[in-house]
């Protein structure tokens, strides 16, 4: 039995590889992606093939069967014959632990416990709310169970089961989206009662709702003197929450996290949302989800939690997460309990895996090694290539996606230094009317960039704008660890003239070195057929070949030129990291003397000033 289910696993996967992409669906939609021939595309679509033929030698186009079809082609061709069509998800080893469909028969599918997350201004309670929850309905108080911090936590009330990811704040919550990955189905929004609605609470709503996710509000800190609820009810309901007994449709609780008040009913509050969201899972299948924590322990190795998100976890199950292989070793529960499974919307803590994964990941169980092992070493070169190609989201990227119809919208956040600025800039961007490319504000409002505004620009994809506003050398290095640009401008219409070029996907780029790393040289060895190779250790950065290089003697550059070769010991490399030691040579140079500084870089589009 058990063998059977493993094999039908790889063969699905396998099957999902090797699918052909253009194809009709089961409901009838034409997928496309790769061309076809019209004798291929007649076949898939029913239609006799002489049809095709004459349709095109209408147009004066004489085609024969063999003739393969451009994508466009294949739409006109739908069009003319009303056929639905939509771009189909290609499943490689690269996006496979991402794109796989694991949807699974809904007959198979039972209700799983609802996944939440707190979130909310500093100091608002978010802490104290996730330990009063924990503390008094924690699953195995029974069994004595001591209280295990592993990134994530279930209670059960009224028998139903509720996990809380137990990383309150921000951050992590965007990190993971911004990997693509949805954990959360609820977002708890704490706002404390006395201070009302304050730049974090705003922040958690945008976040919020980019993912989708349901909110529910919970006014925490009744128990103070000073709470004015009509006040912050009515600065919820200008960001779009407005509180069910004033007609709308966002479940308010009040309470106070302190005095353990208003619990029960915001977990009912959960369970409601829970419900109407029909939340379900397959617990009958290999198991998939995300890491929400790992670390690197030198006794054990890496220990990690893994939010179980389909099918049910075992020891001994070969799973991949991210570009990390492993072998489940050992699992734990919240409760410091040795489990031997997990099921859908439990957290874990598991041992096995070769290296700590990064949290965000997607994992998969694989039970075929030679796939995972494929998965990962794909993936791990993909990395590789993706420091080196790491696609910056730049109005100058941006406006190529444009121009080769890739991109309809441009997202925009925009910080200003008066409510007056926002309000003129909004309103002279709206009036942008470029064919039908739009540019949507993500964000707009007053004050100075902050780091969650890139950590949302990098979710969204979007361009920050700041307007009389400056961000300090942290904000800028993190747009730049982001690879999300920042540009400031002081006069409105220069914003608005950027965007209407880049919606007509006509603005200019210019270039930029961008340093990414330095090597300094220990050694040189002199060689009558490569010339000279220096013995180098990377100080900083990372070297990569095929690069562009200065190299530096006693701070001034004496020469500017590229990398000829990067090895390390015999073998070939294509980045060497920090701290390791290489031999590098120099196109046409030779002069290298030790203590010379090799500085890699490359040549970036940057904001046209
Ligand atoms: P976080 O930054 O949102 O995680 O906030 P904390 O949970 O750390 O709480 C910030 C402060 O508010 C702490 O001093 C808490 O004791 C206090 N606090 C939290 N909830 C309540 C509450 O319901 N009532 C009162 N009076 N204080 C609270």
């Amino acid at each position: 039995m058990a063998k059977k289910r493993i094999s039908q696993q790889t063969q699905n996967i396998n099957q999902q590889l090797k699918q052909k992409t253009s194809q009709i669906n089961e409901k009838g939609v034409f997928l496309y992606n790769e061309p076809l021939t019209i004798s291929e595309f007649a076949k898939a679509l029913h239609h006799p093939v002489t049809d095709i033929i004459k349709y095109f030698m209408k147009q004066g186009k004489l085609f024969n069967q063999n003739q393969i079809l451009t994508q466009e082609l294949m739409l006109e061709l739908c069009l003319e014959w009303n056929i639905d069509f939509e771009k189909a998800k290609v499943v490689t080893y690269e996006n496979l632990l991402e794109n796989i469909n694991l949807e699974d028969d809904k007959k198979n599918l039972v209700t799983r416990p609802a996944v939440v997350t707190i979130m909310g201004h500093v100091d608002h309670g978010k802490t104290t709310l996730l330990d009063t929850i924990r503390n008094s309905k924690v699953t195995n108080q029974e069994h004595g169970g001591i209280t295990q911090h592993i990134g994530a936590y279930q209670i059960k009330t009224n028998n139903k089961l509720i996990t809380f990811i137990d990383t309150p704040g921000h951050e992590a919550f965007t990190e993971m989206r911004s990997r693509g990955s949805k954990i959360t189905d609820i977002v708890v929004l704490v706002v404390a009662g006395d201070d009302g609605v304050m730049p974090q609470t705003r922040e958690a709503i945008d976040h919020a709702k980019v993912a989708g996710v349901s909110i529910i509000v919970f006014v925490n800190k009744m128990d103070k003197p000073n709470v004015n609820t009509d006040r912050i009810m009515n600065e919820l309901a200008n960001c779009d929450l407005t509180s069910e007994e004033w007609g709308g449709d966002t479940i308010f609780v009040y309470g106070s996290a302190l005095k353990n008040q208003g619990i029960d009913e915001l977990l009912e509050a959960i369970l409601v949302i829970a419900e109407l969201k029909e939340l379900n899972a397959n617990p009958n299948r290999f198991a998939n989800g995300t890491v929400i924590e790992s670390h690197h322990d030198k006794n054990v190795g890496s220990i990690c939690t893994l939010l179980i998100q389909g099918g049910t976890l075992k020891v001994t199950d070969i799973v991949v997460a991210g570009s990390v292989k492993g072998k489940i070793k050992r699992l734990i529960n919240d409760t410091g309990k040795i489990i031997t499974k997990a099921g859908p919307s439990m957290p874990v803590q598991v041992l096995g895996f070769e290296t700590a994964p990064t949290p965000g990941e997607s994992f998969i169980v694989f039970n075929d090694d030679k796939l995972a092992r494929k998965v990962a070493l794909v993936r791990q070169t993909e990395e590789t290539n993706k420091i080196r190609n790491n696609r910056q989201i730049s109005l100058g990227n941006l406006t190529q996606d444009v121009a080769t119809g890739e991109l309809k919208q441009i997202n925009v956040i925009l910080r200003a230094d008066t409510q007056g600025s926002v309000q003129a800039i909004v309103q002279a961007v709206n009036k942008i009317n470029v064919n039908d490319i739009t540019v949507k504000f993500i964000r707009a409002t007053i004050g100075g960039i902050s780091e969650s505004d890139i950590k949302l620009a990098q979710t969204s994809r979007s361009i920050i704008y700041g307007f009389n506003v400056r961000p300090n050398h942290v904000i800028r290095e993190a747009a730049n660890n982001a690879g999300v640009e920042i540009r400031l401008h002081n006069i409105i219409y220069k914003i608005t003239e950027e965007l209407e070029l880049a919606a007509k996907g006509l603005l200019e780029p210019t270039y930029e070195d961008k340093i990414i790393g330095q090597a300094r040289v220990i050694k040189t060895f002199h060689f009558s057929k490569v010339g000279t190779i220096a013995g180098c250790v990377v100080i900083n950065g990372f070297i990569q070949r095929n690069s562009k290089v200065h190299i530096i003697r006693d701070n001034v550059v004496i020469y500017n030129g590229e990398i000829s070769g990067l090895k390390h010991e015999k073998n070939d490399l294509k980045i060497a990291k920090k701290e390791t030691q290489c031999g590098i040579t120099i196109k046409n140079f030779n002069d290298l003397k030790e203590n010379d500084i090799i500085e890699s870089y490359l040549v970036e589009e940057v904001e046209t000033k």
